[in-house]
C-alpha cells in the first residue's frame, strides 16, 4: 500500500487478481514462487455476490501453479529455498508446504508432472487455458526450466494460446543469467533465436559428461529470480518499463538489455500466425511506444557476454 501512496503502483491490491505459472521450481523458480507468494500473488478474493446470502463470498482461484517433476537432492542444498529435511520429496509438494507456511492465504495448485511428456502436454496447455480465477486463462507464465526442450515446449504451447510469458536461465559455469520477455508476434519467440546449441545443430544431451554436474551458485540464481519477479510486476501492476531481453554477467557485473524482433522464417507456425496477427493489430491502432527499438544495433555474434551469442540482428 505504501508503494501506491508514493505513486509507484496505482493498483496494488490487483495483485491478488493474477494467477501466474511457475514450469521449473529448482534454484530459480523455487525463489520466485516464494517472493511472489511473499507479494501476495494468489491471495483470497473477496468479490461482491448480490444474489447471494453472504453479501461477500469467498472466491478461491488457483493462483500459484507450479509444474515440476523433479524431487528435492541433498545435492542441491548450496542453492535457496529447499532445506535439508525435504530431501526426497517432490520439488513442488516440498515447495507448495513452504509457501503455505510463509503465507496461508496464497492458493498453491501444484502438477508433478514432465510438461516435455507428450502424454502430459495436453493437460499443460489445458491449466495455462483454464488455470485463472474463474476457469479463465492464466495471466503469465514463468519459464524456470534448465533445458532447451523444456523451454521449446513452454514456447509451443504459449505461442498456441498467444500466451505472454517470461524465459529464464543460468549458465552452466553459474556466472551467467538471464531473463527474457516474450510476446507472441510482438518479440522475437524461443524458436525465432535459438541458443548457439541448436543453432550449430548439436545434441543438448551430448554435452552432458557423465558425473560432471553444472555448477551454480546461490546468488546468481537469486539475482535472476529478482529479476524474474521485479518484472513480472511491473508487467502486471503495470510500472516501470519491463526489458525485453535482460542479461546478467556476473564476472563484470554486466547487464545487456535489447529487444529481439521476431524471425518472419520462425519454425514455429504458430509463432507466424502470431507475427500476422500483430502487423495487422498494429495497422488498426497504432499506438506509440517510448521504447527504444535498437534496429540498427548490431549484436555481434561472437560477443563476450554470456551464452546467448546467437542473438544477432535477424533482419
Ligand atoms: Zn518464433
Amino acid at each position: 500500500m505504501a508503494l501506491q501512496r508514493m505513486g509507484i503502483v496505482k493498483n496494488y491490491e490487483d495483485i491478488r487478481k493474477f494467477t501466474v505459472v511457475i514450469v521449473g521450481v529448482g534454484g530459480v523458480g523455487s525463489v520466485t514462487a516464494e517472493m511472489l507468494t511473499r507479494c501476495g500473488i494468489g491471495k483470497v478474493i473477496l468479490k461482491e455476490m448480490p444474489n447471494s446470502e453472504h453479501s461477500l463470498t469467498y472466491i478461491y482461484g488457483f493462483q500459484l501453479i507450479l509444474f515440476d517433476y523433479d524431487k528435492v537432492e541433498l545435492a542441491n542444498m548450496n542453492r535457496l529455498f529447499y532445506q535439508p529435511a525435504q530431501a526426497g520429496l517432490s520439488k513442488v509438494t516440498a515447495a507448495s508446504m513452504t509457501l503455505t507456511r510463509i503465507n496461508p492465504d496464497v492458493k498453491i495448485e501444484t502438477y508433478n508432472t514432465n510438461i516435455t511428456l507428450t502424454t502430459q502436454f495436453e493437460e499443460f496447455l489445458r491449466v495455462l487455458q483454464t488455470g485463472g480465477i474463474s476457469g479463465n486463462r492464466v495471466d503469465l507464465v514463468l519459464s524456470c526450466v534448465d533445458n532447451y526442450e523444456a523451454r521449446m515446449t513452454i514456447n509451443t504451447a504459449c505461442n498456441e494460446l498467444a500466451l505472454e510469458w517470461f524465459e529464464s536461465g543460468v549458465s552452466e559455469n553459474a556466472v551467467c543469467g538471464h531473463i527474457q520477455y516474450i510476446v507472441p508476434g510482438e518479440s522475437a519467440c524461443f524458436a525465432c533465436a535459438p541458443p548457439l546449441v541448436v543453432a550449430s545443430e548439436i545434441d543438448e544431451k551430448t554435452l552432458k559428461k557423465d558425473g560432471v554436474c553444472a555448477a551454480s551458485l546461490p546468488t546468481t540464481m537469486g539475482v535472476v529470480a529478482g529479476l524474474l519477479v521485479q518484472n513480472t510486476l511491473k508487467k502486471l501492476l503495470h510500472f516501470g518499463t519491463i526489458s525485453w531481453y535482460l542479461g546478467y554477467n556476473a564476472l563484470a557485473d554486466f547487464f545487456p538489455s535489447m529487444m529481439i524482433k521476431p524471425n518472419p522464417n520462425c519454425t514455429d507456425s504458430f509463432c507466424l500466425k502470431r507475427q500476422e496477427e500483430f502487423k495487422n493489430r498494429v495497422i488498426e491502432e497504432p499506438v506509440c511506444k517510448n521504447e527504444e527499438l535498437p534496429e540498427d544495433k548490431v549484436i555481434h555474434k561472437d560477443n563476450e557476454w554470456g551464452q546467448y551469442s546467437v542473438f544477432q540482428k535477424l533482419y
